[in-house]
């Protein structure tokens, strides 16, 4: 059955986006915003797809595939912006309405990241079709790119850095708006944050330095698509805090959740820890 909504992190792979600054990588932050995301539609009831859930190199033609073959009824395609500006952007196509771009950067809106605009644009020498393949070559689902803020602000970055679990609940709430789905807020679990690394196999290993998860799929296009199942909040919170803190890089590793932590692996996030703590 197609999903009500397709989910797609942008760049990936050799693509690291323009969006990047020495806080972090477009393709990651997007990533680690689209898993959250996802999780929290699947868990609202809500039926989500991803075009990646890893790492992976998605060529416009493949990413533009992906969500014209899911026949999703909207598509949210994630970014860092970049170029000087400050605040939320949303661009949707010229065939579209502006109502769920709208929605989305009120909803940023409230938690505190500034609108900038909301607009479409056209190819230069064609005013009837949209400028982005992503509106342009995905058939009948609707897209909006959505740029959480600037990647060369400060204030922008440091908001995106800090708060950016916040800005993803924000447009997972106003997308339950727009369709008319019942929202719930996420449930914090108490003293989450104390779960103990060392508390059992949850723990899920490292990357080596050098190679930055390069490996998983490159070459095959699909195998960054599909649904990972769906993982307690407070694992996933544990994970995505080893990903912050640059203590885990390769995002092979994300999706298993429950799998045995190698001694090397192990060594290797100890030893940044150590670093990090030293430096
Ligand atoms: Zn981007």
């Amino acid at each position: 059955m197609a999903p009500l909504l397709i989910i797609d992190p942008g760049h990936g792979g050799i693509d690291p986006g323009g969006g990047s600054n020495e806080r972090f990588v477009e393709k990651n932050m997007v990533l680690t915003i689209s898993t959250y995301q996802y999780r929290r539609f699947q868990e609202l009831g809500v039926s989500v797809q991803l075009t990646r859930n890893s790492d992976v190199t998605l060529e416009s033609e493949e990413r533009a595939a992906i969500i014209r073959e899911s026949g999703a009824t909207y598509c949210i395609s994630n970014h860092i912006n970049s170029g000087g500006g400050r605040g939320a952007e949303a661009i949707y196509s010229i065939y579209a309405s502006a109502a769920l771009p709208r929605e989305l950067v009120e909803e940023l809106a409230s938690e505190g990241m500034p609108t900038r605009r909301v607009f479409t644009r056209t190819l230069p020498n064609n005013p009837r079709l949209d400028y982005y393949f992503i509106h342009r070559e995905t058939g009948s689902v609707e897209s909006v790119i959505l740029e959480y803020g600037f990647a060369d602000n400060a204030q922008d970055s440091e908001k995106i850095q800090n708060d950016w679990r916040d800005l993803a609940e924000a447009v997972v709430r106003g997308f339950c708006q727009f369709v008319g789905h019942p929202y719930r807020p996420p449930q914090t679990q108490g003293g989450g944050g104390s779960t103990s690394p060392g508390s059992g196999g949850g723990a899920p290993g490292s990357g080596d330095s050098g190679s930055d998860g390069s490996n998983p799929g490159t070459g095959s296009p699909g195998s960054g698509t599909g649904n990972p199942p769906s993982i307690p909040e407070w694992k996933q919170e544990a994970i995505d805090w080893l990903f912050e803190q640059g203590l885990l890089t390769n995002r092979d590793w994300y999706n298993r959740v429950d799998e045995p932590l190698p001694l090397w692996a192990e060594a290797i996030i100890l030893r940044r820890l150590y670093e990090k703590l030293r430096s």
